[in-house]
């Protein structure tokens, strides 16, 4: 394995989703729905898939994509986007970080990461060399720390990557959080990734705030999104990052040498989603919000109190609360001692208070949650 693979641990989902495959234990674990999106969508992939749509698609991503993303972003957030040069589609949106660390950080460079972060942007840093400088939103509320983050800042940063709704602490960033972000991007210069696949998924009356509307932030933010989460379609793997020329033509330079182009029927299914079907992202946050309550409910009943989520799938709850300092061992021993299965997020930190903390998944059916919560509590 070559040195820069090295050091980074194989993917948990990858692990998780084989010892859910093993046990049939109750999945609270990788985050993806047991809802599927709308089947109108489904059928403009099958339809795409029957009228010729087969051979590769143009290497910035769908024509009908990029202008239904583009209208997304005016129609949502009052931004105007050009389709032609400020948006690419990727393969998922995980693809979207790697070309975007691959295309914008030069190795050495220090990117600032807001902890717990999403592992893939620790990997993507170690891929390309870069070094993370993680800011702790500690546990319980989560909150941006500004003293933390200018801390972090140093001559040799060149980034920062934000998320909000953020994974897997189900925080949505404040208004001022997003602003002291923006601040901070401004008098250092920074470019700043903003992974904001959860958009569509906020609680109780948020918006989601991007951070590309702040004033002065266009012109240094890379936004990246995608279906997976806004339409329930987490297999067909179509993302795209939107932006001014430079930042995406720095994605594309990377894509294109990634993949080339992505699945040519599944954009052409997400552009039918986008144009047609809004009202799907208009009723998700509603939708969960009721699962949301029902396991968080679950959890604390358990002896697990958790953080409330504000947005995302995921709530994180410390288990040394039970007694438990190892949150992968907790894990490894939940789908026999309980039927349930959650994710050990240590790996989304650098701080040793990650140790214990574990990631629970509500975008599954009701039944299963009031199951799987009924098996938690009776496991004690
Ligand atoms: N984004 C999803 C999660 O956080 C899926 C992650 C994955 O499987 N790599 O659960």
């Amino acid at each position: 394995l070559a040195s820069r693979l090295r050091k980074i641990p194989p993917s948990v989902f990858g692990r998780i989703a084989a010892v859910q495959t093993r046990t049939g234990a109750i999945n609270f674990g990788q985050g993806f729905p047991d809802q599927e999106g709308p089947p109108q969508v489904v059928e403009a992939v099958v339809t795409a898939l029957r009228s010729g749509r087969n051979q590769y698609a143009p290497v910035r991503g769908d024509q009908a994509l990029r202008e239904a993303v583009a209208r997304h972003q005016e129609s949502y957030y009052a931004l105007t986007v050009d389709p032609d040069t400020e948006v690419v589609v990727t393969t998922g949106a995980s693809e979207a970080i790697a070309s975007a660390l691959l295309g914008l950080v030069e190795p050495g460079d220090e990117v600032v990461v807001l902890e717990p972060y999403y592992d893939a942007y620790a990997a993507g840093l170690d891929m390309v060399g870069a070094v993370r400088r993680p800011v702790l939103l500690a546990a319980p509320d989560f909150r941006l720390d500004e003293k933390a983050l200018r801390a972090a800042v140093t001559a040799r940063t060149s980034a920062i990557i934000v998320n909000s709704p953020h994974n897997p602490t189900g925080r949505t960033l404040t208004r001022d959080e997003l602003d002291l972000v923006a601040a901070v991007a401004r008098e250092n210069d920074l470019i700043v990734i903003t992974d904001e696949v959860y958009e569509h998924i906020t609680f109780d009356g948020r918006a989601h705030i991007p951070l590309a509307t702040l004033p002065g932030m266009w012109e240094r933010t890379l936004t990246i999104s995608g279906s997976a989460k806004s339409f329930s379609f987490t297999g067909w793997k179509v993302g795209w990052t939107i932006g001014p020329e430079p930042l995406v033509s720095a994605v594309l330079a990377a894509k294109q040498w990634l993949t080339f182009t992505t699945n040519a029927p599944a954009q052409a299914g997400i552009a039918v989603a986008l144009t047609e079907h809004t009202d799907y992202l208009d009723g998700l946050g509603a939708d969960l919000a009721a699962r949301r309550d029902l396991l968080c409910e679950g959890l604390a009943a358990a002896g697990l109190p958790v953080f409330v989520p504000e947005g995302t799938y995921y709530t994180l709850t410390d288990v040394g609360e039970l007694g438990w300092d190892d949150a992968l061992q907790f894990c490894l021993a939940l789908p026999e001692r309980a039927g349930v299965i959650a994710v050990p997020v240590n790996g989304f930190y650098d701080d040793p208070a990650g140790g214990h903390m574990v990631r629970w998944a509500f975008c599954k059916h009701r039944p299963l949650i009031e199951e799987g919560m009924r098996r938690l509590g009776s496991a004690r």
